[in-house]
């Protein structure tokens, strides 16, 4: 690292005399250090990007002769491998445009501040949504919105799959569609629509009905990650499991039961899959009482319950973990389930089992 400064969204602040809080407020990111003699609040300071590491330590050990350099050169690595040092001489960025750097300046900050790893660039994370290819499998609520966020996200190449047309109920949450559109393939009109955000952007599609795991297998062969957006029929989350184990390819889901939004993050072969937790569910339930269902539940087949908040959130939290997948920011546990309940605004939750399980029918 040429000139280590610490990032402009960690800045540190002082609590009192003895401890310093660097990385903000925000839970997962910041962090408190003990800092009796206010040395660390020195380092902190001449950590602003004017000098090199060699100078940082000559001049704390200067200020502070107490501290050794080797301490000094030790908490100035202890900061850069958390994440809270980036390299204000950071060689000019190679295949962005300067277009594209204003049109992702924010983007940048964003990454930046959830980022814990240390990069070779601020660029580094909006160079690999550069390089990423998506395939984004059922374009209604929760695809259009997925697949929106990751066009404007700059996902280098985002394929979308669906085989039905535009029709007067999908508009109040398929946010890709309009008036106009009624009638036509939403494949058509998903491509058109999303290309108009950003040239730069690769975006193709396919009108094409999902049958079973061997289609799947074939969508996943060609991208880096799939999105499954789709929950017709019932199987085709198993179906992308067991197409996804089989070629290697990370993969996310976006749904939701009602006001219950939730979405799933898989990485082949790092721990259970979406089978494993059916198993551990199915297991969990056959140790609980029975349940009936009243004679009304069992006839009446209520109509799909969803908007544009409901399919809305649940497709930007399935394009936030493919940005994940992609990027590792923010470095969210994989090979398990979120969810968000939009009453309380307050359970969201993780559902998994914490490693693959032997009796799986599709790993074990
Ligand atoms: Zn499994």
């Amino acid at each position: 690292m040429r000139r280590p400064r610490i990032k402009p969204e960690h800045l540190p602040v002082r609590h009192g005399d003895d401890r310093v809080r660097i990385g903000g407020v925000v839970r997962g990111i910041a962090a408190d250090i003990a800092d009796p003699d206010g040395w660390v609040w020195a380092l902190l300071a001449a950590l602003d990007g004017s000098r090199t590491t060699d100078q940082v330590v000559a001049d704390l050990v200067r200020l502070h002769p107490a501290r050794s350099e080797a301490d000094v050169r030790a908490a100035v690595g202890d900061l850069v491998r958390a994440g809270y040092v980036e390299d204000a001489g950071e060689p000019p960025v190679a295949g962005l445009t300067a277009a594209q750097r204003e049109r992702y300046r924010r983007s940048r900050a964003l990454f930046r501040w959830m980022d814990r790893t240390p990069r070779r660039t601020s660029w580094d994370t909006q160079l690999l949504l550069r390089g990423a290819r998506v395939v984004v499998i059922g374009i209604g609520g929760v695809g259009c919105t997925a697949a929106q966020t990751l066009v404007v996200s700059g996902v280098g190449h985002v394929h979308c799959v669906e085989p039905d047309v535009v029709e007067l109920s999908n508009l109040n949450r398929q946010i890709l569609f309009t008036e106009h559109d009624l009638g036509r393939a939403k494949v058509d009109a998903a491509v058109e629509r999303l290309s108009a955000y950003d040239s730069g952007v690769r975006v193709t599609g396919e009108r094409l009905v999902v049958d079973g795991p061997a289609v799947l297998r074939t969508l996943a062969t060609g991208f880096d990650v799939v999105v499954l957006a789709a929950d017709q029929p019932p199987e085709i989350r198993s179906w992308a499991n067991q197409a996804c184990l089989a070629t290697g390819t990370a993969w996310v889901h976006g749904g939701y039961h009602g006001p219950q939004v939730s979405c799933g993050v898989y990485r082949p072969g790092t721990g259970p899959c979406y089978d494993c937790a059916r198993v551990a569910e199915r297991e969990r339930r056959a140790g609980l009482p029975p349940l009936t269902l009243s004679a009304a539940a069992a006839r009446i087949d209520p109509p799909h319950a969803a908007n544009a908040v409901s399919a809305g959130v649940a497709g930007q939290l399935a394009a936030h973990l493919t940005l994940s997948l992609i990027t590792g920011v923010p470095a969210v546990r994989t090979n398990c389930q979120f969810g968000f309940n939009l009453v309380t605004l307050q359970d969201s939750f993780a559902l998994g089992p914490e490693s693959p399980r032997r009796d799986c029918p599709a790993c074990g």
